[in-house]
């Protein structure tokens, strides 16, 4: 009989069990067996990580960023050389279908360190006009060491928007990855290594975030923590990094809008409709999980939306036919599926879907409900699942205003052919990301954040390399007097 492999967390360059030499186990969502077990680390772990990326940041810090960035470029290579590999891991660990991982998260992941390894050549200061007796000029420093804590919807790109920004920008990186999923990060971490990062300058550290994660943000050796995840830990989070009045970094939930305008081209938007909202079983921070539809296309809208949404092929995530893949671990089928109860009993007509697909595997078949209304919890709260809900509305005004009647300001998107009334509605908007005729499109040259409790902070684009920097300001005296004309003020 095959014995399950164990993982050991990544220190110092190094595969290393956890101190206390106890490990957790992974389960693979479509089979609900057991896949590996993982080292689970303690606060001893993190104590030897720190005191790693510490030593490590000077020098990596130091080095022009030109060598920085030829560590990404292959590393990015690698990761390509290595795809089939990271991504039946990732297929495994989180039960994203192999047809996503090999042509969507590896493909990105390698694209994103080529990005960053670029465009962190390009990064320059400025120089002030303070006057003709000095100059004044700024430059960017890197933080130190920065901890990286990341969710589990995209166990290995959540992890590559971060790591690329603080890497090429000469930080040292701690990476708490997600409980559920930590495997494709643990491997990434290695090809980082065989790419050229000197030890210590990624280290992965394996286990539950409330305390592994939390010792991290605690430890006053970490300049910044760059976090994507649920709101709630997101407060967590900035009450503990009080402490040491660190730097976070915050990419939390959504709840986003998808807004049908009644002259929109209907079949597009509900092709648009079946992609952002089941991209990923729904497990997406951005996912379109409230549609506002206007009154007088509703019906073909919900019908054309449910026809192409019944289309898409649910099962083994290893078949490259399959689209939909299962929901990540037990205790989220649990909560996604109370959400479909609790809608139910809230009166909202049932479009498709509702009920647990009679298979082996943590499933949750794709669920549409109708005649919604803003106080309902599915329109209110982020269901992180396959669950949408429909509502009508009359007038711009009111759309915008249902958008807007979130504590969440992620993204949203407005489906019209009148340009004019998309950039209207775009500027009232509260959120980081509008996208018009389009939903979820996300590229490495644009920025990606939230407002309101959805976060702030950028990953992606050139703001990305901001958050991992600092701005320094240095001025240089050019009179040479000893006696500079404004000491006169106290002379
Ligand atoms: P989560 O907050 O439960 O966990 C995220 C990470 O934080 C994990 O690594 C976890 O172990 C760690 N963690 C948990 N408690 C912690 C603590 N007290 N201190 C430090 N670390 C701690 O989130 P999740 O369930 O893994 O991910 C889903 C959430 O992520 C959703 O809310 C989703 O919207 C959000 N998300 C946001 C974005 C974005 O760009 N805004 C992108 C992807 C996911």
């Amino acid at each position: 009989m095959a014995t399950t492999p164990t993982y050991q967390a990544f220190i110092n360059g190094e595969r290393v069990d956890g101190s206390s030499g106890e490990t957790f186990g992974v389960t693979n969502p479509a089979t609900e067996e057991e896949i590996a077990r993982v080292a689970l680390c303690n606060e001893a772990d993190v104590e030897a990580a720190v005191a790693a990326a510490a030593a490590a940041a000077p020098g990596w810090a130091g080095k022009p960023v030109s060598e920085r960035s030829k560590v990404l470029l292959k590393l990015s290579q690698l990761i390509m050389e290595n795809a089939a590999e990271l991504a039946e891991l990732e297929t495994r660990e989180h039960g994203s279908p192999l047809r996503k991982t090999m042509n969507f998260d590896v493909p990105l992941c390698a694209e994103q360190f080529e990005y960053f390894a670029g465009v962190a050549r390009a990064e320059t200061g400025e120089t002030l006009p303070v006057g003709p007796w000095a100059t004044s000029y700024t430059v960017r420093e890197p933080l130190g060491v920065v901890g990286l804590i990341t969710p589990w919807n995209f166990p290995a790109l959540m992890v590559v928007w971060k790591l690329g920004a603080a890497l090429v920008t000469g930080n040292a990186c701690i990476v708490k990855p997600p409980t559920v999923a930590p495997l494709t990060t643990l491997r990434l971490a290695e090809l980082a290594t065989e790419a050229g990062a000197p030890p210590g300058a990624v280290n992965v550290l394996t286990g539950p975030g409330g305390s592994v994660g939390e010792a991290l943000v605690r430890h006053p050796g970490v300049a910044k923590i760059g976090f994507t995840g649920d709101t709630e830990t997101g407060k967590r989070i900035m009450a503990v990094a009080s402490e040491t009045v660190k730097a976070v970094g915050l990419e939390l939930g959504g709840n986003n809008a998808f807004i049908v305008m009644g002259d929109a081209d209907v079949a597009a938007a509900a092709e648009g409709a079946a992609f952002g909202a089941f991209f990923n079983s729904g497990q997406v921070c951005a996912a379109a999980s409230r549609f506002y539809v206007h009154e007088s296309v509703y019906d073909e809208f919900a019908e054309r939306f449910v026809a192409a949404t019944a289309a898409l092929q649910m099962g083994d995530p290893m078949d490259m036919g399959t689209v939909i893949g299962p929901v990540v671990y037990e205790g989220h089928r649990d909560k996604v599926e109370s959400y479909i109860a609790q809608t139910k009993k809230e009166g909202a007509t049932l479009l498709l879907g509702g009920e647990r697909p009679d298979m082996p595997g943590l499933w949750v078949a794709p669920t549409v409900f109708g005649d919604c209304t803003n106080d309902m919890a599915v329109m209110q709260n982020e269901v992180f699942g396959p669950v949408v809900g429909l509502a009508k509305f009359s007038t711009p005004e009111e759309a915008v205003a249902l958008t807007n009647d979130t504590q969440y300001g992620l993204s949203a998107s407005v489906w019209t052919k009148d340009v004019r009334q998309a950039m209207v509605m775009a500027s009232q908007i509260q959120a980081g990301t509008v996208w018009i005729n389009e939903h979820l499109i996300i590229f490495c040259e644009t920025p990606w954040g939230g407002c309101k409790q959805s976060g702030w902070g950028k990953d992606l684009s050139t703001m990305a390399l901001e958050e991992y920097s600092y701005t320094k300001h240095i001025y240089i005296d050019l009179t040479g007097a000893e006696v500079k004309p404004w000491y006169q003020i106290l002379k």
